[in-house]
């Protein structure tokens, strides 16, 4: 039985949007669901409108992505 990989190889159009979305996010911005910012251990915690990342406000317009806690 000789089994061929092509299911790995599925990236739909939803898949290339969320390509997108990463890119912009990595270069250039995350951007909060302010409906959903919190104010949180002294600064605004949110989630990327993107990405969907947990993300928290470094200064103006500056957010970053939580970091995964170690395993
Ligand atoms: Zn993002």
């Amino acid at each position: 039985m000789i089994r061929h990989h092509n299911c790995a190889r599925g990236v739909g159009a939803k898949g290339v949007e969320m390509s997108i979305s990463r890119v912009f996010c990595l270069f250039i911005a995350h951007e909060p669901d302010r409906a959903h910012v919190e104010w949180k251990n002294g600064r605004f915690v949110g989630h990327c409108k993107r990405c969907g990342r947990s993300i928290y406000r470094i200064s103006t317009r500056q957010w970053r992505p939580h970091k995964k806690d170690p395993a």
